[in-house]
């Protein structure tokens, strides 16, 4: 097995990114081989203390042999990684050359900033993984995982070990690729040159690329917007296309890129069917709708949810136009939700919505008319029987016709708009392509309710549902 080398808690949202440092270590362990490609895994994405996206770096390294492929260019020679290697020791002279460039580039100067590596002979056990992508797991969990693997160097309070040895703990059940590219250091903080008509190209030219232009926003969303090293990425399930992708972008050339195997767009970190929603944790629960959705102050739609328990759902005001989807939910539909569950109030911020059933609507277009002379008759309660106010005949109240509204809905998925959704959130153009034989999934269409609905919207919101979530709804990359 390879050496597996896992590294967090470097950067900074003021600058650098663990995936940068990852370009550094290539360059700094010329003498072993890359082995499979790089991995960025994203961990739970309802970690109270992550900066931006609870991203982590794993890279395997032995001598690698038999027929090789590239996964990246850094300073201007191609980065090969082999499928099969012959394995190498760990040792305290590799971990000091990983630990030199660690204390060369993470951003010590940021409180939140608490870097660690772990170097292992061996991959822990997928079990640390799960729950790092979907629990709160305390640091004396992770170093028992990986005790008598090899060696950890931690920094500051060290609790970036936790995400360093999950993401050595990644055996991947789905995956897909991200091709990162990174900014000469001359540039980094001044505004980036990226052709926004090569971005919405994106789709159309590469099919198998995912969340490149946000149409409902109309801005790239490839390009981070901190001032950190990372020109782009692009998303996609193909690797072989993805260095080609980059390559027709044009604008700002890059000075080196990496092409990761990632986690992200996997739904890795939803609990599906659980007992309880716990707080801090991302969930999909099917359920009724219970009450008339209603808009609170700050824009947010809340509509109540029947499921084990009765849960509030929310739609907060950056998903825009997906709201209109929760707004136009009615008593007795049937939806499957998936979420982050928040602690106070307890709801769940919804992060994709599937409408499986819709319960009819009925509507009273007029009162009955009087049997007697004809004239519309007249209520005279909530409760009350019809009153002719002519000849004075009544009518109980269940002889009032109604009539079935149609709906501004349709039974399908719908979901955030491609800037505020998650990074493991697996994008409904990914979901439907792979047609996964799960229940309720399989040859269904995201429907748009009507043109005026548009699919789309998220929130991850950790605020009062009255102030603005904005800023706690950004997962940059
Ligand atoms: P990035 O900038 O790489 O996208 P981030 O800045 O949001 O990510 P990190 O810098 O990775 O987040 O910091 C997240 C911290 O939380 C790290 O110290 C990591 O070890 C820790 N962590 C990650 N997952 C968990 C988890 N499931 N439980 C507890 N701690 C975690």
């Amino acid at each position: 097995m390879p050496l597996h080398l896992g590294v967090d808690d470097t950067d900074s949202v003021r600058g650098m990114c663990t995936t940068y440092l990852a370009t550094e270590l290539v360059r700094a362990l010329p003498e072993l081989d890359l082995v499979g490609f790089p991995r960025l895994v994203r961990l739970n994405p309802n970690i109270p203390w992550k900066t931006r996206g609870n991203g982590a770096v794993c890279l395997r390294f032995a001598r690698g042999h038999g027929p090789r492929f590239q996964v990246g260019d850094i300073d201007g020679q191609p980065a090969w990684a082999y499928r099969r290697s012959k394995p190498v020791e760990a040792s305290g002279a590799m971990a000091e050359a990983v630990s030199a460039v660690v204390e060369r580039w993470s951003r010590f100067d940021d409180p939140m900033t608490n870097p660690a590596i772990v170097l292992l002979s061996a991959s822990p056990s997928p079990g640390l993984y799960w729950r790092a992508v979907r629990e709160i797991v305390a640091k004396g969990e992770a170093l028992a995982a990986i005790e008598g693997l090899g060696f950890t160097r931690e920094w500051k309070n060290g609790r970036g070990v936790i995400g360093a040895a999950a993401a050595t703990a990644w055996r991947p059940r789905d995956r897909t690729y991200e091709v990162i590219a990174y900014r000469h250091p001359s540039r980094w903080g001044t505004p980036r040159e990226i052709p926004a008509t090569a971005v919405r190209g994106l789709d159309p030219r590469f099919p198998s690329t995912f969340n490149n232009y946000d149409e409902e926003a109309d801005r790239s969303v490839i390009t981070p917007r901190t001032p950190c090293p990372v020109l782009c990425g692009i998303r996609g399930d193909d690797p072989s296309v993805l260095p080609d992708a980059l390559r027709s972008l044009g604008g700002e050339l890059p000075e080196r890129w990496l092409l990761f195997e990632t986690n992200q767009g996997t739904d890795d970190h939803v609990v599906r069917n659980p007992r309880a929603a716990r707080p801090w944790t991302s969930v999909e629960i099917a359920g009724t709708v219970v009450g008339e959705p209603r808009t609170i102050p700050g824009g947010h739609v809340v509509v109540p949810l029947r499921w084990r328990q009765t849960l509030d759902v929310v739609a907060y005001e950056p998903s825009k136009g997906f709201r209109n989807i929760v707004r136009a939910l009615a008593p007795g539909d049937a939806v499957r939700a998936i979420g982050a569950v928040r602690e106070v109030p307890r709801s769940l911020n919804l992060e994709k919505l599937e409408v499986l059933g819709l319960a009819p609507v009925l509507e009273k277009p007029e009162n009955p008319s009087c049997m007697r002379c004809g004239k519309r008759m007249k209520s005279t309660g909530a409760a009350a029987p019809f009153r002719c106010l002519r000849c004075g005949t009544r009518r109980p109240r269940s002889d009032a016709a109604f009539v079935r509204r149609p709906r501004a809905l349709a039974v399908g998925w719908y979901e955030p708009p491609v800037g505020s959704r998650r990074h493991l959130s697996m994008p409904l153009k990914r979901l439907l392509r792979r047609g996964r034989e799960r229940k309720g999934v399989v040859g269904r269409t995201p429907n748009r309710a009507s043109p005026s609905f548009s699919r789309g919207a998220d929130s991850f919101c950790l605020l009062p549902l009255s102030a603005n979530p904005r800023a706690d709804i950004k997962e940059d990359l």
